[in-house]
This record gives C-alpha cells, sequence and structure tokens, in this order.
C-alpha cells in the first residue's frame, strides 16, 4: 500500500507513519511544518519507503499530485491545542477547514480511500454518561473562542459525510480523544507532557480550576492501530468512530500521579481559567467515550493504561537528547505570549 499522511511530522501523523512502515507500506508525509518536526521522523531521508514533501495541503496542486501518488490518505493536518486555537482562533479555523476542504475534493475526484482525524472535542460538554457517535452535539457559544476548534472539525466531519454521500468519497472520520504519549509537545497546552515537563522540572504543576473535571488519555499508539484496523474495514466507509481509551481520571489526580511517577518535589498548585486562557473561558467538565462502536465493527480495545502511558512519556522527556527539545519549548511558547 501506498499512503499519504498528511501533518505526518506532527505528533499523531508521525506514529501513524512508523506503524505504516512498520507493515511494509509506502509513506508520503505531506507537512507545512507549521507544528510539526523534522526530528518527529527519525528516519526521513533515509528510510527507502518514506518521502517528506514540505508543503501545505491548502495548495491544491500540491495535494492532487500527492494524492494522486497513493492508495490511501490519513488527514492530520491541522492546529491543534486549546492555547493554539484560543491564541490564533482565525488561522487556526481557517487552516482546518480549508485544508480540509482541498484535500476532500481532490480526493473525491481520485477516489481515494481517505481517513479524516476528527476530535472528541466535537461533543463540546456531551449529552450522556459516554459520548457516543449518534450523539448530539453540544457546543457553546461562537463568542467563546475556545469553540472554534470544535466549530472546524463538525464542518470538516459535515463535509466528509456529505462527499460520501454525493460524490461517494471512501471515507471514515475518527474522533481522537485525549490521546498522548512520547513526542507529544506541551507548547500547545496538553495537559500530560505539561504537567510531566513541570515535575521534571521541579515547577510547580498548574491545575486549572478545581481540577475535578475529568478526562480519558489515550495511548497514541492504541490510537494509530484503532485508525489502521478502521482503515482497512469495508464496513467503516462512511462512518465516524471514537478511538480512545475509557479509563477516567480527574486533573487533580492526574497531577498527583504524575508527581508520584517522576518522584518530583513540585507542588500544585490550581491557576483560574481565567488567568491561563481568557476571561470567557469554557472548560469541559467530563469527557469519556463510548468505545462499543469500535469495538463492534474491528474488535478495538485499548491496551495501555493510564500509569504505563505517563512512564513512557515521562521516560521520553527524561532522554538527554530531549533536554534541549523541552528548552526550546519553553523558548518559543513565551516568545509568542
Ligand atoms: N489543564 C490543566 N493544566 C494545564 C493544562 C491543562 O489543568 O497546564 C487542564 C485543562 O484545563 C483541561 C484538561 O487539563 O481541563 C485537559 O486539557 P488539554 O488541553 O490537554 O485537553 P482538552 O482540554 O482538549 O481535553
Amino acid at each position: 500500500m501506498k499512503a499519504l499522511v498528511t501533518g505526518g511530522a506532527g505528533f499523531i501523523g508521525s506514529h501513524l507513519v512508523e506503524a505504516l512502515l512498520a507493515r511494509g507500506d509506502e509513506v508520503l508525509v505531506l507537512d507545512n511544518l507549521a507544528t510539526g518536526r523534522r526530528v518527529n521522523l527519525p528516519s526521513a531521508g533515509k528510510h527507502p519507503r518514506l518521502r517528506f514533501v514540505l508543503g501545505d495541503v491548502r495548495h491544491a496542486q500540491l495535494a492532487r499530485q500527492a494524492i494522486s501518488s497513493v492508495d490511501v490518505i490519513y488527514h492530520l493536518a491541522a492546529h491543534v491545542g486549546v492555547r493554539q486555537i484560543v491564541g490564533h482562533a482565525l488561522e487556526s479555523l481557517l487552516n482546518n477547514v480549508q485544508g480540509t476542504m482541498v484535500l476532500l475534493d481532490e480526493a473525491a475526484r481520485l477516489g481515494r480511500r481517505t481517513v479524516l482525524f476528527s476530535s472528541s472535542e466535537v461533543y463540546g460538554q456531551g449529552r450522556g454518561e459516554t459520548f457516543e457517535e449518534r450523539d448530539d452535539l453540544a457546543l457553546g457559544s461562537p463568542s467563546v473562542l475556545r469553540w472554534s476548534y470544535a466549530a472546524g472539525k463538525v464542518v470538516d466531519e459535515s463535509l466528509a459525510m456529505a462527499y460520501h454521500a454525493d460524490r461517494g468519497l471512501p471515507v471514515t472520520v475518527v474522533r481522537c480523544f485525549n490521546t498522548c504519549g512520547p513526542r507529544q509537545t506541551d507548547r500547545y497546552g496538553m495537559v500530560v507532557p505539561t504537567f510531566v515537563r513541570q515535575a521534571l522540572l521541579g515547577a510547580p504543576l498548574t491545575v486549572h480550576g478545581d481540577g475535578h473535571q475529568t478526562r480519558c488519555f489515550s495511548y497514541v499508539g492504541d490510537v494509530v492501530r484503532g485508525v489502521m484496523m478502521l482503515e482497512k474495514a469495508p464496513s467503516a466507509v462512511g462512518e465516524i468512530f471514537n478511538v480512545g481509551n475509557h479509563e477516567e481520571v480527574s486533573i487533580l489526580d492526574l497531577a498527583r500521579k504524575v508527581v508520584r511517577l517522576t518522584a518530583s518535589r513540585s507542588p500544585i498548585i490550581h491557576v483560574s481559567y481565567e488567568r491561563a486562557f481568557e476571561e470567557r473561558f469554557e472548560d469541559i467538565r467530563r469527557r469519556v467515550p463510548s468505545l462499543e462502536k469500535i469495538r463492534a465493527f474491528v474488535g478495538y480495545e485499548p491496551r495501555v493504561g493510564l500509569d504505563e502511558i505517563l512512564r513512557l512519556t515521562i521516560a521520553s522527556l527524561r532522554l538527554p537528547g530531549d533536554a534541549g527539545t523541552m528548552t526550546e519549548t519553553v523558548t518559543t511558547h513565551s516568545l509568542k505570549q
């Protein structure tokens, strides 16, 4: 198989590239390196079955060329992270929607199998105990910038469903739930690398609000495996799936776990949402996926639990080579503010 991975130099993308190469596929990565990094692809330029193209998926001619040379497309190229979305709302929204429009249009023209990466963020506050794919969505007002990421992803998903219905595009949408693991940067506010970095540096762990909000963290390797199973399943075409883990933890307990697993002396402090983001920030209190559908279609089960995810992330950030990465991360972040 020949696969195109847009955003393949990013966190999830680079793990997907690795897994595709490991099973013998040829992989073409299209990435503008806005947030992705070449070093995420350790063998770029050296691996005989990996080709890297520096470019933007919004460039229709480039996208057409790339798509015409592959059998399957994994579309991940997007601005991500709550901090980035709130700080660069317009750019993020335009980038995410325009990129997907171009990609789906070209994919439909050429009839290529496509997997579109969406996000659990589309559920907003959610409707039930666990979030099911057929649920109505519960997003907040567009005047709260946080929701613009979800709004963009909802447009992406609707485009995918419309291209499937009207142009026969063989597309599957995956909604990832708080994916984490090695190579995830803390630059865009994601909580696991943020807490791990803070703990390793001996800095306070910054819990937003009361810390009783909950999430279910999924290991990137599990997510990639689930996505690859869905790509192979003809019954998954035209469908939307949650991919993740259902082990629920509060953010305060997550902070405590990180402190324990790193044997850090860092204190845990509470920071108000207003200080961390903006005045009218709205957080999601509870987010738990239903995994019934993906289980029924392809037999997916997550394998890596939270403690193991944290151990792997801690080990990767402790590596000597990553000390520089962490410093660079901090510098870039503070320069942007
Ligand atoms: N969070 C936190 N401290 C941080 C970064 C994040 O308490 O330094 C919280 C954040 O407010 C949210 C949760 O951790 O309640 C998950 O945040 P993240 O940005 O990782 O993912 P998302 O909000 O998209 O689920």
